[in-house]
């Protein structure tokens, strides 16, 4: 959570370079912002309480500047409590990920050295302990010393106005810096810093890395220098734009065809590899949070249904209560979009302790959760910026459905299904079924609360379906597996409560049908997505049969349900209040 940006070089636009990149960032994080910038020996800032939008800043001209875009953990969404934090002498200014456990004490020893301390929040302390430190040593080990007093996760950006360097350290949220033709840039996410430079380094935990006039890399808690083995960006700028889209969600949903495309025709020897791990393994489990987990969920069926396989799935913050039985013969397969959810990370690095074998399947090279990994696999589906997770969401589904056919020697099938998937859901995005999304999103955006139901497979697709829609409309909407209405939740069917039924061509279609005639019963209004038009529907929207591939096409659907709701709403649907993307705080 939040955007971390900073600029040192030989352009005098710090400012501009630093919004800019903060616009990139945004969706890490946007209750309010703020960027710093060098004039002369002292640093200047200004900051916002909201979205940057169209913001534009008023900072004078400087080769040196750091922003940043909130996500609140400590202290309300103030313009005092937006970041950056500053010493007292205005020449350290911090911008700051995660939360300084430790802070209480570390401010009150502070306070008693007579530091003063303008804001509520936690990352204060830290431009005040480099002061200090600052009084008996240099920029570098000052910083290095303040940041091995924090406890917690953390990643900070550093600027000091005299030294006329930045100095970035980690030991947890991603930081990634950027190695310009003379710039040096950092930020949170490679997708800011790309259009600058693909040349870049992905600091790992307890890694600190000064930019001045060059580049260093030291190693934490200690300091040793370390050599510096720059990495190439493989993409472009443009990737990680709306392009002609209005909003990321929409051009992300549009994107998926081509991401089920590309699975399917280069996943398959790394996924025959990865299916080796799991036939060797005694008791394979999924772990992911929100979105990841429903992917994982839909894997458990269709491992059961294709590979007659058991595989558990575990909501990410629950798995550390269930690590009791691990053994260095089970293997853990994590999911995460952003390869940094904290969530995920914490039950890994028990399973690690526990000598089990990791694969990581995630969208971000060089993220924690695929550096932590014994094995990878990069889902490739480019930038992903709307915090309502979509393409990933395929991506994981895709690999997961090619992995359960392969276990069973029967690739090629998996591929020709995943091939037929991206054309349905390429006609699913046609006007003409978009257009009839969009009556059936306009009826659904003034009701009250919404229910979605399905069996098997489609359970996970109406738990994601549920989540969707929560997520970019807020109206309350619950996912449940069908049988598990008439067990307390029909209570609450009254006239016109909407219920989403998926009903794909398989072995749940008769039960979830007699499902949905048990709500339309109580009055409910059932909108059916299936291959077939039954009379209990009073809305329908056609997926076509794909065989295992429908569980993803159905989704879409409820993607473009969810989409266009925001839209009937006039919300945001790439910055949905509260949210953010990539959650490293737990
Ligand atoms: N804990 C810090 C705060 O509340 C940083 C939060 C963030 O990661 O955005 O300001």
């Amino acid at each position: 959570m939040c955007g971390i940006f900073g600029y040192v070089g030989n352009k005098q636009q710090a400012a501009d370079i630093v919004l800019e990149g903060l616009k990139l960032l945004e969706y890490r994080g946007y209750d309010s912002w703020g960027i710093a910038v060098k004039q002369g020996k002292k640093l200047v800032y200004e900051k916002h309480v909201g979205k940057i939008g169209d913001a534009k800043i008023n900072l004078p001209q400087s080769a040196l500047g750091i922003g940043h875009t909130r996500w609140a953990t400590h202290g309300g969404v103030t313009e005092k409590n937006a970041h950056p934090h500053m010493d007292c002498t205005k020449t350290i200014a911090v911008v700051h990920n995660g939360i300084v456990e430790n802070f209480q004490e570390l401010k009150e020893e502070l306070i008693e050295k007579g530091h003063k301390f303008i804001s509520e929040t936690d990352t204060e302390v830290i431009p005040h302990l480099v002061e200090e430190n600052l009084k008996h040593e240099g920029f570098s080990s000052s910083v290095r010393d303040a940041f091995n007093l924090l406890k917690g996760l953390n990643a900070v950006v550093i600027a000091n106005a005299v030294s006329k360097e930045i100095v970035a350290a980690k030991t947890g949220s991603p930081l990634i810096c950027g190695i310009g033709d003379e710039e040096l840039l950092v930020a949170s996410d490679a997708s800011a810093i790309v259009k600058h430079t693909k040349k870049v380094i992905f600091l790992k935990d307890n890694e600190m890395v000064i930019m001045g006039k060059d580049v260093q890399l030291l190693s934490l808690p200690e300091g040793k220098k370390l050599e510096v083995k720059p990495e190439r960006i493989t993409w472009s700028f443009e990737i990680s734009t709306k392009g002609d889209f209005s909003d990321f969600m929409i051009k992300e949903i549009h994107e998926q065809p081509n991401v089920i495309r590309n699975i399917a025709e280069n996943y398959s020897s790394q996924v025959e590899k990865l299916a080796k791990d799991v036939q060797r393994a005694k008791g394979t489990f999924f772990i992911g949070a929100g979105t990841a987990s429903y992917a994982a969920l839909a894997g458990t069926y269709m491992f059961s249904k294709i590979a007659k396989k058991h595989i558990n799935t575990s909501v990410a913050s629950e798995f550390n209560y269930l690590e009791d039985f691990l053994t260095k013969d089970s293997l853990i397969i994590a999911l995460s979009q952003s390869g940094e959810t904290i969530d995920v990370v914490e039950p890994l690095i028990r399973a690690k302790e526990k000598g089990c074998k990791i694969i990581a399947i995630t969208n971000t090279l060089g993220s924690t959760i695929y550096r932590m990994a014994d094995c990878n696999m990069l889902l490739n589906a480019g930038p992903e910026k709307a915090v309502a997770s979509t393409k990933a969401y395929i991506a994981k589904v895709s690999v997961i459905l090619m992995l359960a056919y392969s276990l069973v020697g029967q690739i090629e099938k998996a591929r020709n299904i995943l091939l037929k998937t991206a054309d349905e859901i390429r006609r699913l995005l046609s006007k003409k079924t978009v257009d009839q999304i969009k009556t059936i999103a306009k009826a659904l955006s003034k009701t009250k609360n919404i229910y979605a139901i399905g069996r098997g497979a489609s359970y996970s697709s109406a738990l994601e379906a549920a989540l969707k829609i929560k997520e970019v409309s807020y109206v309350p909407t619950e996912g449940l597996a069908g049988g598990e209405l008439k067990h307390g939740t029909i209570a609450l069917i009254s006239k016109g409560t909407p219920c989403i039924v998926f009903a794909p061509q398989d072995e749940t279609y008769g039960s979830i049908i007699s499902n949905a005639i048990e709500i339309k019963s109580r009055g409910g209004m059932i909108i059916g997505i299936g291959f077939k038009k039954e009379e209990v529907f009073d809305h329908f929207i056609e997926v076509k049969d794909v065989d295992s591939g429908s569980y993803m096409a159905q989704v879409v659907v409820a993607q473009l349900l969810a989409y266009n709701m925001a839209i009937e709403l006039r919300l945001d649907p790439d910055k949905p209040r509260n949210l953010a993307k990539s959650v490293t705080v737990k």
